[in-house]
Parts: structure tokens; C-alpha cells; sequence
């Protein structure tokens, strides 16, 4: 048996509401079109939820996914009130699914938008950022949200994004941060985007501000192709994205990871809907197709999405996206995936066709980075919490705890400097840093600063070190520093 013949287990939940009516019209249409796939079931969804399992899935249904890797999951109801975690927060972080894609392409003129040339994917990283959730409140008036971001993680996702680029046959790729401000993290984000695109000649690269890159995206999708970016811009461009395809309910969605992936669609279990034959089955359809792409069953992919886009065009339209004069009838959810079926090996007439690579497998090998830079520890910014806090009084004070291998250097308030030279139009809230440098600087000594700071009555809440790489400055000036 070649690779190609190769069967491939996975696992399914048929979830709530309208998810076992367009699980079943979904795995028809690809078993049809000569999917080689094992299905094993699972439960997840309400009635999990409701048996006392709060985060909605049994603990022998990871053993299934642990073993098939590959999630294709029906959208599930989560019950009202509190206490129930999301599912789908709780696989993603269990099983390591670090990219989220979405594919967002308009079908104009068979549904409506203004962007019938949209044809775009968005790659999302899906683990950090400040969705590590690592929030404080430090003083009375300030909170605080860590935003982390890692080399490896970014080099992941980027690499992601040039593979399914290349694996898709697209040509672009286009990173979104906001680097003129965030120079550090988004910077790391940035510089790794320029790196690994050299090892992609073959596919053109480019990067965006995300301010003006989300403009251009509302306006000319088309100028875009595949675009990879930091957390929560992918969070809430790719709901733009494809939202402004006119068709949100069409489109699916996949979380990768190293070992799992979960491929489902975005809309949720629609529970009014449910039981009637009336529900769409093409969002669930498109995670299936992302999942068949990813085990290298992209023929079957093209089979399908070519045969479905045929049945767009003929005018069978389910309800929700029926229209007059556009559609020719309207179809249930069975009568769709028959409709679906019968045109499998047809293509599309006014649509693209849709081109899937056939067995191309994507190499996310994670490359060794070259030796690490030399750290070296230079300084400190302690915070304190001081409320109605005056920075020449602070300073003053300050400064009778530095030393010679301490000096204090610049107090800021909320990353701007108010010391030395502050400006008096610049606010002061209750929270603000002391920057202590010296070299060479260390933990004892940052310590011994705590120490004595907290002798002279400051009330310290945080510190942060302040390191070089290869004399590299890894930690930002306070504003007008
Ligand atoms: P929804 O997406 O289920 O429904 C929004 C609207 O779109 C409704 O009018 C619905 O009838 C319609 N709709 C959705 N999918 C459709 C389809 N395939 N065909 C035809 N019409 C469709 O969102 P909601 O009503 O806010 O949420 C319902 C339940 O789904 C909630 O319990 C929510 O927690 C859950 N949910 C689950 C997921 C998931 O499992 N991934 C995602 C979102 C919401």
C-alpha cells in the first residue's frame, strides 16, 4: 500500500444542536468522495456537561485523540449558567494546537459581498500573546497584562504559515504586528517572519502595520493572501476576514499542533435549528476539507470543494443563504450533501476552481537556532505603588538606597519618564519604576535594592530585569528616556 492509499484513523464528536445533522451530511460527501479515513466516535457536549464533567469531554475520549491525532468536531451547546470551561479552550491548550487557520473566500455573485475577488487564509498563533491569561492588579489603579511571545513559538507559526503556503500552491505571505511600537515582542515576531522567509524564495513575503494592514483588509481583501499573525490581531482580523466574505457561516476552521489538530466550522450548534433537515452543512464541510489537506488527502479536497462550489452555482442553497433571483431551490441538509455528491469529479464554471496539492507533506521541523546570545544582566526597574507620589521626592528618596554599582537612572510613570526632566503635563498614577543600572549587575544586588527600598518606606510591587543579548538592549526606554 502506498502512503497515498494509506487509511488514516480519526476521531469525530458529533456535538449538539445541528452537529449530527451536518456531521453526517459532512462525512457522506468526503467518504463519497473516496476519503481514506477510519472513523472513531467520541462524546463531547452537553450531555457530558451535564453529567458533571465540566469541561465537556469525557477523560477516556483523549486517549482517542491522543491516538488519531486528528480531531474532526461537530459544533457543541454549552449549557448556561457558570462553571462549564470552554471545550474548546481546554483541547486546544491540552493538546498543543498552536495554529489556528482559516480560510476566508467570498463566492461572489452566489452570495453577496462587496469583495467578490476575496481569497484569503489567516494563520493565527495560537498559544501566547496575552492569551497566557497573566494578568495583575498591582495597585490601586493600575492593572497589568503580560503579552509574552517566544522565538520558538513564532518561529513555529511562521514556518507554518510558508509551508501551507507552499503545500496550497499560494504565493504570499504577509506578516501583521505592531512593531513600530511593541519593538521588543512584536519586534521578535517581526525579525523571525523576516528570517524564515528566506528560506522561501519560491513564495513572496511581505510585512503590514497592523493599524493600516486591518484597514487594507477591510477594503481590499484581495491584495492579500495568506497572512500570519501574533494572537489577538489573528483573533480578531480573522473574524473580520470572514465576515466580510458575506458568508461567516460558510467557513471552517483548523487548530494544528505538533501531534493533534481539531478541524471544525466556526458557527456554533444553532440549537433552534436543530432536528428540522434545515441547518448548512458547508462550514463543518470547509474544517473537513482543512483536515484532509493536513493528512496529505488534498485529491479528495479538491474532489470535494470543486463539487461543492458546482452546487453553489447551480443555485442549491440551503435557507440561510437562499436568496431570490440568485438561488434555483432550496435544499435541506440531506438533499444538499446528495446535491453535493452527485457532482463530485464536476468543476466549478463561473467560481475558481479549488487546487490542492496532492500528498504534499509540509515540513514543520522546528530548526535548531544557532548558539545563544550571550545574556548579560545591566539593571533593574522596580516598581512601586505610591499614591499622590511626586517624582523629585521619589528620587530623592531613591536614590539614598543606590550604590555605585546602582545608579538610579530614570523614573517613569506608566512607561514615560518623569525623572530626571519629567515633563509636570505627563499624569502620574500610583504606580511607578525606578531604574537602577550597573555593571555588573545582579540577583543579590537586586535583592539587596528590595531590601533596602522597602526600609525607606517604598512599597515595592515588581521587578523586572534588565538584560543585554550580544549587547543588544532586551528591554525598552521609558517614553522621551
Ligand atoms: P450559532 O452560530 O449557533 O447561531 C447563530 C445564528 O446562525 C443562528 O441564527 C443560527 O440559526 C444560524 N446558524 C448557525 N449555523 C448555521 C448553519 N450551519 N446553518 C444554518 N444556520 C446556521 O451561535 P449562537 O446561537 O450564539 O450559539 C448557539 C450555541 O452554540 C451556544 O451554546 C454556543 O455556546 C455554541 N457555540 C459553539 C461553538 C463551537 O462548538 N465551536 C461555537 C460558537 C457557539
Amino acid at each position: 500500500m502506498t502512503a497515498q492509499e494509506k487509511r488514516v484513523p480519526i476521531t469525530v464528536a458529533d456535538g449538539d444542536g445541528i452537529g449530527p445533522e451536518i456531521m453526517d451530511a459532512t462525512l457522506r460527501i468526503i467518504t463519497a468522495a473516496g476519503a481514506r479515513i477510519d472513523i472513531e466516535k467520541i462524546e463531547i457536549g452537553e450531555a457530558v456537561y451535564k453529567r458533571g464533567l465540566d469541561s465537556g469531554i469525557e477523560p477516556s475520549s483523549w486517549e482517542s485523540l491522543r491516538r488519531t491525532q486528528v480531531f474532526l468536531k461537530a459544533p457543541i451547546t454549552t449549557p448556561q449558567g457558570g462553571g462549564f470551561k470552554s471545550l474548546n479552550v481546554t483541547v486546544r491548550k491540552t493538546l498543543g494546537m498552536y495554529a489556528n487557520v482559516r480560510p476566508c473566500a467570498s463566492l461572489h455573485p452566489f452570495v453577496s459581498t462587496k469583495h467578490p475577488k476575496m481569497n484569503i487564509v489567516i494563520v493565527r498563533e495560537n498559544e501566547e500573546d496575552v492569551y497566557g491569561g497573566i494578568e495583575h492588579r498591582q495597585t490601586n489603579q493600575v492593572a497589568q497584562c503580560l503579552k509574552l511571545i517566544s522565538r520558538p513559538a513564532s518561529k513555529r507559526i511562521v514556518r507554518y504559515a510558508f509551508e501551507y503556503a507552499r503545500a496550497n500552491k499560494r504565493k504570499k505571505v504577509t506578516c501583521f504586528t505592531k512593531d513600530n511600537i511593541m519593538k521588543i515582542t512584536d519586534g521578535l515576531f517581526h525579525r523571525t517572519f523576516e528570517e524564515i522567509a528566506l528560506e522561501y524564495p519560491d513564495i513572496e513575503h511581505e510585512h503590514w502595520i497592523v493599524d493600516i494592514g486591518a484597514a487594507k483588509l477591510a477594503d481590499t481583501p484581495e491584495a492579500f493572501d495568506v497572512i500570519v499573525m501574533p494572537n489577538l490581531y489573528g483573533d480578531i482580523l480573522s473574524d473580520v476576514a470572514a465576515q466580510i466574505t458575506g458568508s461567516v457561516g460558510l467557513a471552517g476552521s483548523a487548530n494544528i499542533g505538533d501531534h493533534c489538530s481539531m478541524f471544525e466550522a466556526i458557527h456554533g450548534s444553532a440549537p433552534r435549528r436543530a432536528g428540522q433537515n434545515l441547518a448548512n452543512p458547508s462550514g463543518l464541510l470547509h474544517g473537513a476539507l482543512l483536515m484532509l489537506v493536513h493528512i496529505g488527502q488534498g485529491d479528495v479536497a479538491e474532489r470535494v470543494h470543486n463539487a461543492w462550489l458546482s452546487t453553489i452555482e447551480d443555485g442549491l442553497h440551503t435557507y440561510d443563504i437562499y436568496k431570490d433571483g440568485v438561488s434555483k431551490e432550496k435544499v435541506g441538509t440531506r438533499e444538499f450533501a446528495d446535491a453535493v455528491i452527485a457532482r463530485l469529479g464536476r468543476e466549478p464554471h463561473v467560481l475558481p476552481p479549488a487546487r490542492y496539492a496532492v500528498g504534499v507533506e509540509m515540513d514543520l521541523s522546528i530548526r535548531p537556532g544557532g548558539e545563544p546570545p550571550k545574556k548579560e544582566h545591566v539593571g533593574v526597574d522596580i516598581f512601586i505603588d505610591q499614591r499622590n507620589g511626586n517624582p523629585d521626592e521619589i528620587a530623592a528618596r531613591a536614590k539614598s538606597v543606590a550604590t555605585d554599582g546602582a545608579k538610579l537612572v530614570v523614573i517613569a510613570n506608566r512607561g514615560s519618564k518623569v525623572w530626571p526632566d519629567g515633563n509636570p503635563d505627563t499624569f502620574w498614577s500610583d504606580q511607578w519604576s525606578l531604574r537602577f543600572e550597573g555593571k555588573p549587575f545582579s540577583g543579590q544586588r537586586v535583592a539587596e535594592l528590595i531590601a533596602a527600598l522597602s526600609t525607606a518606606g517604598f512599597d515595592v510591587i515588581k521587578t523586572e530585569g534588565l538584560y543585554t543579548f550580544d549587547g543588544e538592549r532586551g528591554y525598552s526606554l521609558a517614553q522621551g528616556q
